[in-house]
Formats: structure tokens, sequence, C-alpha cells
């Protein structure tokens, strides 16, 4: 029989804007109907066997999708991976998975070190977690921030690369063109790579680009033919320009921004993926103790105040922008924060639940999620309160149900 589902009542945000009161209607999983606000009542739904939610006083949104989280990385300056078993992070990820499933994350793109053996688990449903898009490594050049060569000849547990997920490092037109084609063949549904430095990298300086703007196309040339796109680890000012030049699909963290690098990302229909919360959880962990090189603290504070200057000058020039966290820098199911950090840098509400909704949706090239319309996944967040009205201050501590394919999450 089929299940189907009524959430009835609840303020509608489709993806794109708020459109006033609805009823929701999904059978199987996808949602079929929308309708009138209680054009359908608790008895109705009974009569027909349906599953009835209230959504009066309430909001109801498409499944939120997180651009950019590591589902399998449990905290920044862990230490422990060099001493934990080999395989205790995937069973650490069965929770940071449940965990961001339960945030209100239905969909999250994984930007390195989800590899297809955790697709596969939650393809299977072995485990619950949002709908995984993963990119499997990172992609850097040789003493670049994906390369986890330590100073002492060791190399870091989480980039050293296994059976089904290649070390990312590569030099060269040829290293790079087959190194990416590697991590396709390993089932990768987008390319990362870095083409800057970074902040938890002791070593290497965010400002300072990486990759030559021929290698990052050779890189995108191969993703595209494969039916893939690349997304960009890019903090400094020229290698975001570098990345964006050579026709990279999203640039994660975009920390030191000019007008001129904004220009280029509306000219080449980029996203931006700002990850407000990575600074911030850096700055959060070392307080609370985290084992993290003073110079990496120093970056995180120095960082997180142009970050958010940079994503408001970005928004305010209309660059197309997506919802990501980093989460496993931080923890694993706040990220809603993000959506508080925006609203909080002058992000109007509409704006930021369509960064994490539709605006990511078309990032990651989805058509099935991200929108409340006919035909999508009844991927859905309900939240209590108004939230045209009272904003996005407060957003973890109202989700009220999570919702994916029909199902009850939370
Ligand atoms: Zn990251």
């Amino acid at each position: 029989m089929a299940e189907k589902l009524i959430v009835a009542g609840a303020k509608v945000f489709d993806g794109t804007e708020f459109i006033g009161k609805r009823d929701v209607i999904a059978v199987d999983g996808v949602i079929t109907e929308i309708t009138a606000a209680w054009t359908h009542t608790e008895k109705s739904a009974e009569a027909e066997g349906a599953q009835f939610v209230d959504g009066t006083g309430r909001t109801l949104t498409p499944g939120l999708i997180d651009c950019h989280v590591h589902v399998t990385v449990s905290g920044a300056g862990r230490l422990d991976a060099f001493t934990e078993p080999f395989s205790l992070k995937f069973f650490h990820a069965v929770e940071n998975l449940r965990r961001t499933l339960h945030a209100g994350v239905t969909t999250a793109r994984d930007a390195g070190g989800a590899d297809a053996g955790v697709k596969a688990a939650l393809a299977k449903r072995l485990i619950e977690g949002p709908k995984l898009r993963a990119a499997i490594s990172i992609m850097s050049q040789t003493g670049g921030h994906g390369d986890g060569c330590m100073a002492s000849g060791a190399e870091m547990p989480m980039l050293a690369g296994h059976p089904g997920a290649p070390n990312g490092v590569a030099d060269g037109i040829e290293g790079v063109t087959r190194k990416a084609r590697e991590i396709l063949r390993a089932g990768a549904d987008q390319i990362k790579i870095c083409s800057t430095g970074g902040v938890l990298s002791p070593t290497d300086d965010p400002r300072h680009s990486q990759f030559t703007v021929a290698e990052i196309e050779a890189i995108v040339a191969e993703a595209e033919t494969q039916g893939a796109y690349v997304m960009s680890h890019a903090q400094g000012t020229q290698g975001i320009r570098n990345a964006l030049e050579a026709g990279v699909r999203s640039i994660e963290h975009g920390i030191f921004l000019d007008q001129e690098t904004i220009e280029l990302f509306i000219e080449k229909g980029a996203y931006l993926v700002p990850t407000l919360q990575a600074p911030v959880a850096v700055i959060k962990a070392a307080e609370a103790g985290a084992a993290l090189p003073p110079a990496v603290v120093e970056k995180a504070i120095m960082v997180a105040e142009t970050h958010r200057e940079a994503f408001q000058a970005a928004y305010a020039a209309g660059v197309k922008i997506a919802m990501g966290t980093d989460a496993g820098v931080g923890p694993h199911g706040e990220n809603l924060e993000e959506l508080e950090l925006m609203f909080a840098a002058g992000m109007t509400a509409q704006d930021a639940l369509r960064a994490a909704t539709a605006n990511a949706a078309d990032l990651i090239g989805s058509e099935s999620v991200g929108r409340i319309a006919e035909g999508k996944a009844a991927d859905l967040v309900l939240f209590d309160g108004d939230l045209a009205a009272t904003g996005l201050g407060a957003l973890r501590g109202q989700i009220e149900a999570v919702f994916q394919d029909g199902v009850r999450r939370r």
C-alpha cells in the first residue's frame, strides 16, 4: 500500500520564497500535491490512511543541503587519527551522518573523506544519513593544503589514501589528469581540489595559490568528460581567481575576495560556499583545549572577520551562494548554525534558506531535492514558528521534524 504523508497548514518556504500557508502531500516519498491550507484535516487523513502532521504555527522548508561536510572527520586537530585503528573513523561516520540528518540536512556534499562504501551503506539503508555526494579524495599539489606529509615524514591518516580512496597529491597536466581519473574511478560525484593553502595545515599560507591554471583546467576538463565537476578549496584571492578562470563550479570558503574577483564569480556563474562556521569552530575547539598549533589558531582568528566581510560583499553583489559548514572541522549536527551566521551577517531569511535548498541543489546538480514542488522528493523540515517573521537567529532550537523521502527521521 502507498505511504501517504500530509503536512497541513504550515507556512511554506518552497526553496525560492515563502509562498504562504499550504498543505503538502507526498506519496511514497514524492511530493504529489500542494493545496490551499487546511484542504486536509486529521479526520480526512485518517479516512485515507495517511500520516498527518499539523503545521499550525510552523514553517515547512525543503530538506536542507549542506554543500561542504566531512563525515569521516570528527574534529579539528585531533591527533587521535594517528593512533586510532584505521577503520574507527567509519564507525564515527555512522554517528556523524545520523546527527547531520537529525539536524535537518537531508542531502550533503562530502568534500573529502567519505568513500564509495559510505555511500553504499547509506543507499542500502544500513545506516541513516543525508543523501551524499562524495568527493572521496582531496586533490592537491605536492606541499599543498591536501598533502598530508608532515614534517616528520609521516602521512596524515585522513589524506594518506586507502583502497577506494586514492591519495590526492598530483602535479603537472599528466599527473593531475591521471589522478582525476583515479578518483572518478573510485566513484567520486565531484572532484575536490585545493587551489590555495588553508587554515588547518601548519606550514602553508591560505593566501598562497596552489596548482596552475593549466593544471586546474585539465582537472575540470576530465571531470566534465565524465559528467562531474570541480569544487575548489580556495581562500586567497589569486587561487580563487585561478580556479574561476579554469572553470570550477564552486569556490569553498572564499575568504580573501576583492571586487574584481566578485565580478569574475558573476561572469562565470560560479557558486560561493562560504563555510562561516569553520573558523568559528576552530577557535571554539582551541578554547575547549583541542591540540591545535598556535599558528593555526591565529590564522583562524584572522580569517573569521575577513571571511564575514567577503561573504557580505559577495552577497551584496549578487554572487550565487550555497550553504556549507565544513562540519568535521567543527562538530557534526550543528550545521544550521551556518544559516544563523549568514542571517546575523545580514542575509535575509529567504536568501539564507535558498542558499541551503534551491541554490544548493542547483550547485550539486540534483533535480530531485531542494524544492517543495510536485515531483520532488519529500525531503522536508518542519520548524517551530514563522521563520519569515522571526528570522533565523535561533534556528537550531526550532527543528520540530525532519522527513526524508516522506519518512520521518526525527
Ligand atoms: Zn573542508
